[in-house]
């Protein structure tokens, strides 16, 4: 009989479980302990102890979320003749109030794919740099 393991093989980290795990804000490790302990404050897993908060996500999550929203909401604005025509106070105030709402609910999603991600690569920050 198999023993049941509760948590990843250190030595099997797949960058795909990883950033599945980070995307659902849970630890990239065990997948059980939360992320954050605010909005976007990485912190250690409850659960397991891993240490999450020594994976320096830095600029890339903001990165990809601007990609990412920029495609869902700009893109349109550029191919679609009728906005052009529309008013601009009514672009503006639905325009805007959309990139806002996807900016907030992307990024932490965002950073915790990039926090899984170097979760499997295994970078960490220098307790220094802290
Ligand atoms: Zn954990």
């Amino acid at each position: 009989m198999t023993p049941t393991l509760t948590h990843t093989d250190p030595i099997k980290r797949s960058m795909a479980l990883g950033m599945k795990r980070g995307m659902k804000m849970r630890c990239p490790n065990c997948g059980e302990g939360k992320l954050y302990r605010k909005y976007l404050k990485v912190q250690d897993c409850p659960v397991c102890g891993n240490e999450n908060s020594l994976y320096p996500a830095d600029d890339a999550p903001p990165y990809f979320t601007i990609l990412i929203v920029g495609h869902l909401v700009v893109a349109p604005l550029l191919f679609f003749p009728f906005i052009w025509r529309s008013p601009t106070w009514l672009v503006l105030g639905t325009t805007l109030p959309a990139l806002l709402a996807l900016t907030m609910l992307f990024l932490p999603v965002v950073k915790g794919a990039v926090v899984g991600a170097h979760w499997a690569l295994k970078p960490r920050r220098a307790v220094e740099d802290l």
